[in-house]
């Protein structure tokens, strides 16, 4: 993956409720074009957390059951290295 296979939408500025970093832009890391839906996976650029658009498409915390299928998704997991890999 690199910057050029992203499609990026700009959001309601929001905080990582893991972190606290304010985002305002979602990007796709799954090959989709579309803006962030209800139930999509968001992975913070800071911190890497896993949050989840809630219907006003807030970010919330995923939640374990979440978090452990999302540990055996490989797009995921790619996503959440590549963000561990940015230089702060
Ligand atoms: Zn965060």
């Amino acid at each position: 993956m690199t910057v050029e296979d992203l499609t990026t939408h700009e959001t309601a500025a929001d905080a990582c409720p893991w972190c606290g970093k304010v985002q305002d832009r979602a990007s796709n890391a799954d090959g989709k074009a579309g803006a962030p839906e209800e139930g999509d996976v968001s992975v913070c650029i800071r911190c890497a957390g896993a949050c989840v658009f809630d219907a006003k498409l807030k970010l919330r915390k995923a939640t374990g059951g979440e978090l452990a299928e999302l540990r055996a998704n490989p797009a995921f997991r790619k996503a959440q290295w590549a963000v561990r890999q940015l230089e702060r």
